[in-house]
């Protein structure tokens, strides 16, 4: 039931509006997330390669450089408070024997001076002793033992859930289309669900942003989207990587990195793309290439034999290639959150506390309240534990025992609790990203119809109305009996 009006409306859950509004739930405001897709997390947010970064890489000068080492510290606190997997395996910037060697020198004075707490040079033998498969034409590399792996989609929809259960209201499938200001102000907002009045409307819309600044007159923020594609392996793989692997970085780009996931599944990519299209996510023969090939200086050994699955994300590059975080200057109570290109997924608890520092400025008062929910309730996850807990668990409920996934053992209980969470999983996506079913060696081959057939079943609708992600994505056109039955109808 929505209110009659909000302090503050958030347009956007990917992670910049989820970390905005998990910090602003923390106050005694009325606050309304605004999300055009099914699900939190279906933007850049679920499509990156998921690092926490130290630091160390953007200018000081920039708000990227301030805010990402300023996130990295708030996200260790934040992964434990809300249960999100994370790893702090620390990441290194791998110089070979041919490269400009000098570029490492350069990254550990731009990470002191963001204040990134120890970075330190390493040499061939430390390298050879952590990595073992390591190219040996790897011969110094700028370790930075503070960065470490997120699962990015988990990381949005914690806090997400954490905004909610501290009062916070969310509406998926409700795209923002206008922005009404009265004598210079912002009033509220139009929506495909209707009309929502608010004083305060932060634009964390992404790749839309400048098409959201643009509803008030804004017309410097210009977003371009920048694809990266990337190959991700099944667990079951030929070698580990222990760290993050970079190369020496270009000028837009840190270059193909080589890591493992939280899953423990090897990730590699991204390209670096511009593209006409904010919607072009396409994979390609060369962009696949580039990725291979540039993991296989670092690794020699890769094979593509477990790659299991390509995807490709955008960034939403605005041409200044910084962060546009700001109060609009002609529109009072419009604030822009937008080109969070990386770092945005490490920066995205100091992007928060940036935002309620300039509503503030702005005039919203900002009292904490007395009773905040800090923690979130950690979900069973089958795929992580051992077969004594999963017993355990079928104990208790016998729908844990019933493995839908059988390549990331997930159970029906879990896929039930997805679909009935705190922010209810409707689609076999998002159902994916809450537990993993269909993540795993066979791309959901085996469990797709079934968690189609949950999701139906616990909606109450029929599967032809399931989808996969977003629009009209359905995945059962008709059902044989159904054209039987019409087929007979017709003779
Ligand atoms: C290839 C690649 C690699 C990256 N790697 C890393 C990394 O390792 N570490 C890191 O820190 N960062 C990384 N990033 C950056 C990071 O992923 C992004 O900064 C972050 O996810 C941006 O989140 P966001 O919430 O700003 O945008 P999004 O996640 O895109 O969310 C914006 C949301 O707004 C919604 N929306 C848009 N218009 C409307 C409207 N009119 N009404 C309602 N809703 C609307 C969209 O549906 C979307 O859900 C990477 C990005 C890419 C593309």
């Amino acid at each position: 039931m929505s209110k009659d009006k909000y302090d503050v409306i958030i347009v956007g859950a990917g992670v910049s509006g989820c970390a905005v509004a998990w910090k602003l739930a923390r106050y005694n405001l009325d606050i309304l997330i605004l999300e055009k897709a099914p699900d939190v997390a279906t933007g850049t947010t679920k499509a990156n390669t998921a690092i926490i970064h130290a630091g160390y890489n953007a200018d000081p000068e920039k708000q990227k450089g301030r805010l990402n080492k300023k996130g990295n510290v708030q996200i260790k606190d934040i992964v434990e408070d809300l249960s999100v997997p994370f790893e702090q395996i620390g990441s290194l910037v791998v110089g070979m024997e041919d490269d400009d060697l000098s570029v490492i020198d350069e990254l550990l004075e731009k990470g002191k001076e963001n204040g990134v707490e120890g970075l330190e040079i390493v040499d061939k033998e430390w390298l050879q002793k952590e990595e073992p498969h390591l190219s040996d034409k790897a011969v110094r590399a700028l370790w930075a033992p503070t960065a470490g792996i997120i699962t990015p989609w988990e990381f949005a929809l914690a806090l997400a859930e954490n905004a909610v259960a501290n009062g916070a209201e969310i509406m998926l499938e409700t795209e923002v289309q206008d922005v009404y200001t009265e004598d210079g102000k912002v009033t509220g907002v139009k929506t495909n669900q209707g009309d929502f009045a608010a004083d305060y409307v932060i634009n964390a819309a992404g790749l839309y942003a400048d098409d959201v600044a643009r509803m008030v007159g804004i017309e410097k923020i210009d977003i371009h989207p920048r694809k990266g594609e990337y190959y991700i392996y099944d667990h079951a793989k030929d070698f580990e990587i222990n760290h993050v692997l970079f190369p020496i970085p270009t000028k837009i780009s840190k270059g193909i990195v080589c890591t493992k996931t939280v899953e423990d599944n090897l990730l590699i990519g991204p390209t670096s793309d511009f593209v006409d299209s904010k919607e072009d996510l396409a994979t390609t023969r060369e962009g696949l290439d580039h990725v291979f090939n540039g993991a296989k200086k670092m690794f020699p050994d890769l094979t593509l034999k477990d790659s299991i699955r390509v995807f490709a994300g955008l960034r939403a590059a605005d041409t200044t290639e910084d962060f546009v975080i700001e109060a609009a200057e002609d529109v009072a109570g419009f604030v822009n959150v937008a080109g969070i290109q990386s770092p945005g997924l490490s920066s995205a608890p100091a992007v928060a506390d940036l935002v309620a520092e300039i509503l503030e400025n702005e005039g919203l008062t900002l009292e904490e309240k007395e009773d905040i929910i800090e923690t979130r309730e950690e979900p069973a996850r089958f795929y992580e534990i051992s077969n004594e807990e999963r017993a355990a668990y079928a104990e208790e409920d016998k729908e844990y025992g019933q493995i839908i996934c059988r390549c990331e053992t997930v159970s029906l209980k879990e896929i039930k609790d997805a679909i009935n969470g705190p922010i209810p999983a409707r689609t076999v996506n998002a159902v994916k990203r809450r537990t993993r079913a269909g993540a795993g060696r066979c791309q959901g081959g085996f469990c797709g119809p079934r968690v189609t057939q949950i999701i139906a079943d616990e909606l109450g609708i029929d599967t032809t109305e399931v989808r996969l992600e977003k629009d009209n994505s359905k995945i059962v056109e008709h059902k044989i009996k159904g054209l039987l039955g019409s087929q007979g109808d017709a003779e």
